[in-house]
This record gives C-alpha cells, structure tokens and sequence, in this order.
C-alpha cells in the first residue's frame, strides 16, 4: 500500500513536481511531463520516452543528454494524453522531428496516434514506435502484438544515443525497430500490486508461487508455478529466453536484470550471479550489464529478465555516454539552459464561437446529462475497477469517473462563457481523452468529439440530429479503436444500443445496450490490454461495455424526462 499519498487523484501530477524538483539539473517540468534542462543542439532528433507514471526510474528518469530529451508521463498506470504527448513534443523538439518510443499499450497507442497526426498538421516530423519486447504477451507468430516491459530501457536509449550521434530520423527510426528486434524479456512476480490510495493489490500470487509473464500495469501472469530456489527462478527465466534467439544475433548480448518494485538488490543479486553464469555456459558473451530497478510497477514483487542481442552498432549506441538522473554511462556534461530558454507550452484560449438562445439552451441540458453521466459513473466506479482486475489493469472505474468528471468540468465552463451545444460537447470529448487516460480515454474523447461534429451551436438539435449524433459517435470508436462486435469490448454494447436506437426510441437503446455488455461476459477479449490474458476474463462483463451501456441508460433517463 502506498504510504506517502495526498489525494490519490493528485499523485501523478505531485511526483512529477516532485522529482523536477530533486533532478533539477537534469528535468525541467512542462505541461504533460518533463524535457531536458540541457541544451541540445539545434536539427538534433528529440526522443521522447512515452507511458505514464507508476514505473520508475522509466520512464522520466531517463531523460537528461545522452539519452531522451522528453518524458511524458500521464497518470498511473494509464497513457499519457495526445495534448500531453504534444506539449512535450514541442517543448523538447529542436527541428529534427520527434520520436516517440512507448510499449504498445492499447491507450498508448491511440494517444501517441494522435498526438503523431497533431504534430505533423503542424508541419513536425513525428513518430510513434513501440517496443515489444514482451515474449510471454503473444507468441513469434505475433510479435507486433507484444507489450513492451523492461526492454523499453534499451531500445529507447540506444535510439536516443542514435539520434545524440547527429543520425537523422530516418536512421534513429531504423535502430529504434533494429534494436527492438533484438531485445527480449519475461517477467515474473511473487506478489501484486496496489494503486495508490487503493486497499486491495490489482492482482496477488498465492503464497509459495511465482506467476509467469506479467504485465507491467498489474496484469497478472499468464502461468504460475511453484517458487523455487533463486537458482531455479533464475534458470526458469534463462531458459525461456534463450529459446527466442533473434535472427542475425553472433552471441553478444546485454543483459538487464531488472525489480518490478519490492525486489531486494541483496536477493536480485543472488540471482544475478547464476543468469550470468548461465549465459555464459550457453556461449553467449555479456558484453555489458544493469542490475536494479530499471522498469518497476509500482510495489509489485517480481524480477524480469532481458537480453539485448548486439551486433557493432547496438553495442556502442548502447555504451555511449548519458547523464540523466537513473541511468549514466561514460562522461558526459550538459550546459544548463536559462529558465527562459525553457518552452513552456500551454494550451491557448480558444475562442468561444457565437451561438444563439437555442444552442445555449441545448449546451445548458448537455451539462445536465454530463452531470448525471459522472455521477452514475463515479458510483459505479470500484464496480467498473474490479471488472478491469480480471483481464486488464483494474483502472476502467477511476479512469470513467475522472474522465466524465473533468468533462463535465470543461462543457460547464464553456456553457457559462455562452458556447453553444457544438462547443461544449466538442471541449468535453477533449478534456475526456486529456484526463482520463487509458484506452477508454482516448475512445471516449474521439466518441464526444464525433457527435460534436454532427451537431451545431446554433438553434435546437431535432431527435435526427440526435440520432446521427450518435451513430457518429459509435462509428468513432469502431474506426480508431478497430475493434467489432464480439471483440468484448465497449462496441458489444453500443453497437446494439444504436441498432435499437431507430428514429430515436433512447429506452430501447438503453435495453439493448444493457443486454450488448451482459452478453460479454461469454466472450474473450480479441483487442487492448486484456487480450493476453483472455481466459481469465471468461465469465466476467467487459468494463468498457458495463460503463458504455450506464452511460446509454443515463441518457434515455434524461431523453424520457424530455419529452
Ligand atoms: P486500459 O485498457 O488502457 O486500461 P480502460 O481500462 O480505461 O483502458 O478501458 C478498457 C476498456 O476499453 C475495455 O473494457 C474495452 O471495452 C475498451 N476497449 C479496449 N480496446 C478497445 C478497442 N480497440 N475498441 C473499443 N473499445 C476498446
Ligand atoms: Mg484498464
């Protein structure tokens, strides 16, 4: 459990404060996460470590010369968002593009997505590149769909030290995925972990067992066996990986030893002496090594393993000098930038745009219905979190209510400064997917901001205008989040709820939106976090689906006390 906590929903932001001001040297904060306080030079590449917070050192404590010029962090456990990922971007680029490295998380990808499109419609060279070092989340056959874990520290750095070199970014995108061919882990846990201001671990490890192939947000393993000796776990982690030899690999490899958070040094040691030895016996040479806390989920209890296998290149990119606040090889020393070179990217005022009576009155109901949205939210909320425990990472409640909350924050601030139904709908969907993080975030965002774009600020919005509206809505979420009916996933429950929804039957939507999420419990999950584990959630309702059909049923309340 943790200790040192105010209110839990201000803990990301607090640590971030936080650690800018113990690595001032280093860090700088801006809105979103931190950038270098060093000076780099002008046309260099910015590598940006994406993936929230709950991790550390990763990701931010790798930011410094040397290795990333940015950090995004986000919340716990839940991607950063797009307008985040872009305020970093720009404070941290130098005119030779952005790369942003993350783990391939369902909701990093939708977030860094979108912040990649946003930075490009401003004429930034930007990418979004994912590490799948992961060999328990999917098998060779489908290594794109992989999780990235403590592989993350590696492949990002030797990008980083790519780009540090003066390659363009092209050629830091070329060893960006080279490396990541080459890098390999597999985790293991003795117990789980806790959210902060939460009583319950997201997920435990009976006493005397050792869960196999976790993830790194509280995903709990896709196999358990007996906890051996330190030797025999060692060996456990040795063999497995020694099966995935990557193509082209002359046996040099360097190695991570890695705490997920409540490993001791003195007993990741003990284990350390017998990887090594064992690596090589095998015959491989261990050119170079990290043996600590380099990628961790908060206080999980656990241990992974990862072998880079180097060729020339990856070997020096890897041992150039870097200075940041975890992790420092070589010499190097950083010119300290003036506060004033520090770009500080806040979010411009936007203007409200002119809307009549009857658009103000229509944004004064959409409060209304936000309002009764987060309120069924927030009380749904632990419901919704220990649904995210049996497959995913236990986040679906907090993320909803903070999500719908913030939303509803941003539709009411516009409403008050006269925007009309168009405007206020449109700020909430942004808010959404900036707060709430996640997945659902990023889909809920894209879902608002479809329907805003389908409605306007002046006049009344007819039952149509409503009806394509949301069809709008859904027709979002299926195209950003790729997922159809059966994937278990919030569609099974809107896709019937629009079926039903006809000319504007709202009661009927609510039905069938109900029966769409209770007819998830029977399937297995195809896309997102909870894919890797799918078995587990068999019997249990998707989250996404339960909060999508509470948000139907919130509007036809509204919709049958309308008319
Ligand atoms: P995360 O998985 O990032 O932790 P949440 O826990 O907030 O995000 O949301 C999980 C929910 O998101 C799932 O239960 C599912 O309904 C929904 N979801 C995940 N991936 C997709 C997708 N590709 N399309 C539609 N919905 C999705
Ligand atoms: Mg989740």
């Amino acid at each position: 459990m943790t200790k040192l906590v105010n209110d839990p929903s201000d803990f990301p932001a607090e640590l971030v404060s936080g650690f800018a001001a113990a690595f001032p040297h280093h860090v700088r904060e801006v809105y979103g996460g931190v950038v270098r306080a060093t000076r780099t030079p002008q046309g260099k590449v910015a590598v940006l470590t994406g993936g929230g917070t709950g991790h550390y050192p990763a990701f931010m404590g790798w930011v410094g010369p040397g290795f990333a010029d940015g950090g995004v962090t986000g919340n716990i456990f839940a991607s950063p968002s797009a307008a985040q990922a872009v305020s970093v971007a720009k404070a941290a680029e130098r005119g030779g593009g952005v790369i942003i490295g993350f783990g391939n998380y369902a909701g990093d990808v939708l977030h860094f997505g979108d912040a990649v499109e946003r930075l490009r419609a401003e004429g930034i060279d930007a990418r979004a590149l994912v590490v799948t070092d992961d060999i328990a989340s999917a098998g060779v056959d489908e290594i794109e769909k992989r999780r990235g874990i403590s592989g993350d520290l590696p492949v990002f750095k030797i990008a980083a030290a790519a780009a540090e070199e003066g390659m363009d970014i092209d050629e830091v995108e070329r060893v960006f995925r080279h490396a990541n061919d080459r890098t390999r882990t597999l985790g293991v846990a003795f117990s789980g972990c806790t959210l902060p201001g939460s009583d319950e671990p997201l997920f435990t490890v009976p006493k005397g067992r050792l869960g196999i192939g976790l993830g790194v947000h509280g995903e709990p393993g896709i196999d358990e066996t007996d906890l051996g000796t330190a030797d025999e776990t060692a060996t456990t982690l040795v063999e497995a990986l020694l099966k995935e030899r990557p193509e082209g690999a002359d046996g040099r490899v360097v190695v991570l030893f890695n705490g997920l958070g409540t490993a001791k040094y003195e007993e990741m040691f003990v284990a350390y002496r017998t990887i090594e030895g064992q690596l090589e016996a095998a015959g491989l040479t261990v050119v170079d090594r990290l043996v600590g806390e380099l990628v961790t989920s908060l206080d999980m209890g656990g241990v992974s393993l990862t072998l880079v296998w180097v060729d020339d290149e990856l070997e020096r990119l890897w041992k150039a000098p870097c200075d940041t606040p975890t992790v420092k090889m070589g010499q190097i020393a950083g010119e300290e930038l003036t506060a004033n070179e520090i770009q500080q990217v806040e979010s411009a005022e936007q203007a409200i745009p002119e809307a009549d009576d009857a658009g103000k009155a229509a944004a004064a109901r959409l409060v209304d219905v936000l309002s009764s949205v987060s309120e069924a939210l927030a009380a749904k909320k632990d419901e919704l979190g220990e649904l995210d425990t049996f497959a995913g990472d236990g986040d679906h409640g907090t993320g909803m209510a903070r999500g719908s909350s913030e939303a509803l924050a941003s539709a009411r601030e516009a409403a008050d400064a006269g925007a009309g139904l168009r405007t206020a709908l449109g700020r909430a969907g942004e808010t959404w997917s900036d707060r709430a993080g996640g997945t659902s975030g990023a889909l809920w965002g894209a879902l608002l901001n479809a329907a805003a774009g389908e409605l306007s600020d002046t006049g009344a919005p007819s039952a149509d205008d409503l009806v394509r509206a949301a069809k709008a809505a859904v027709d979002a979420v299926a195209r950003v989040g790729g997922a159809v009916a059966g994937d278990k996933t919030m569609l099974d429950a809107l896709l019937p709820g629009i079926d039903a929804l006809g000319a504007g039957d709202w009661a009927a939507a609510a039905v069938a939106a109900q029966q769409g999420a209770e007819s998830t419990e029977q399937m297995r999950p195809k896309l997102g976090r909870a894919r890797p584990l799918a078995e587990k959630s068999v019997g249990h309702a998707d989250p996404g689906a339960v909060s999508a059909a509470l948000v139907v049923c919130t509007i036809a309340r509204h919709a049958g006390t309308a008319s």
